[in-house]
């Protein structure tokens, strides 16, 4: 299993790598993202100088590691990788730091999953480009400090407010990212069925693009898993019916809700009414994870108006009954 799951990943790495843009015109959508990005990069660049650190927000598979690498390829400065629960301790943060080149961007993705001694070190870092660290322990530990080249910070998180006010303060950009529309979607998937040589007609790519939850990460992969059904079950080109009938089979519904959406829409509609219902006692009906309720599963539910946050709890809309085919509760919203 574990060697079948490698191979998988090997294969999406390559796909994704053919897909990926590689510059700011290739990037689909987020218009403002890249009108204002657009502006900063090239004053940096006729100034000289390393952009500001940038931080990058929005829920997974939006498109948060693809601008830090075009970034970079804008900035024509190199790119090193890392993300928040690698960094173990400080020495490892010390590291990456040390071995940056002059305008680097250091790209952390879940910079919210920092440990707080290694955040400790990024501040001075991100400010005056010093490393401040000790080393050895006890009576001989001393305090050393060195002067880093300047670089670009580029966090990834999936909520701005996850961040420690200190850490969130040092950047400079601040960009959130929004989820796709059918329009912008539908470009994606047929750029991406140009790149892959995949026949796919307009109509077949409009339904990918409509089911795939507002986000470019799925609409690949489903397109991915269209591609193998057409190529098994029909022609190999993509339709409307056989991007439907390969859809259904994913268990992915007409709205584009995949199974873990409607299991917290039914969830709260048939064991707590429709609502108002507290993450943790969603998280422990469902069991999920409330950061994976809070980050991955109800950002797009709240979106499409099927469910909303108010201060007593969670509450499903008239519209969520109305997707099962239920009648509403008297007291749900619209
Ligand atoms: P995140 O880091 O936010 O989880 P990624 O940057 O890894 O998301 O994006 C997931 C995939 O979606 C990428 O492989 C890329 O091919 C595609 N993608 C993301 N944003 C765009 C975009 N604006 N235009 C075209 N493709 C995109």
């Amino acid at each position: 299993d574990r060697l079948i799951a490698a191979e998988k990943e090997q294969g999406e790495g390559r796909f994704d790598h053919a897909i990926r843009p590689k510059r700011l015109e290739e990037y689909i959508g987020q218009p403002r993202v890249r009108e204002q990005l657009e502006i900063f990069i090239s004053a940096a660049r006729r100034r000289e100088e390393s952009l500001d650190h940038t931080l990058v927000f929005g829920p997974p598979g939006l498109g948060k590691t693809t601008l830090a690498n075009i970034i970079a390829e804008e900035m024509q400065v190199g790119l090193k990788s890392t993300s928040g629960p690698v960094l173990e301790r400080a020495g490892d943060l010390a590291a990456m730091l040390t071995n940056l080149e002059p305008g680097d961007v250091l790209f952390i993705d879940e910079i919210h999953r920092l440990s707080p001694v290694v955040e400790e070190i990024l501040y001075p870092a991100m400010e005056d480009f010093q490393l401040d660290i000790m080393i050895g322990e006890g009576p001989a530990a001393r305090s050393i400090k060195l002067d880093l080249p300047r670089f670009t910070l580029v966090g990834a998180t999936t909520r701005a407010g996850l961040l420690t006010s200190p850490l969130r303060d040092r950047f400079g950009i601040v960009q959130r990212l929004e989820f796709y529309n059918l329009e912008e979607l539908t470009e994606i998937v047929r750029r991406s069925a140009r790149l892959l040589e995949v026949e796919a007609s307009e109509e077949g790519a409009i339904e990918v693009a409509r089911r795939s939850r507002g986000t470019p990460r799925i609409a690949n992969r489903l397109l991915r898993r269209v591609r193998d059904f057409a190529q098994v079950k029909g022609t190999g080109a993509i339709d409307a019916a056989i991007a439907d009938a390969a859809l259904n089979m994913l268990n992915v519904d007409h709205h584009g809700l995949d199974h873990m959406d409607r299991r917290l829409l039914l969830a709260m509609i048939e064991k707590f009414d429709g609502g108002p219902v507290g993450v943790d006692s969603l998280s422990a009906a469902i069991g999920e994870e409330r950061d994976t309720i809070e980050d991955v599963i109800e950002p797009y539910l709240i979106q499409q108006g099927l469910m909303m946050r108010t201060a007593r709890g969670r509450v499903v809309t008239r519209q969520a009954w109305q997707h099962f085919q239920l009648a509403p509760h008297e007291k749900a919203l619209d």
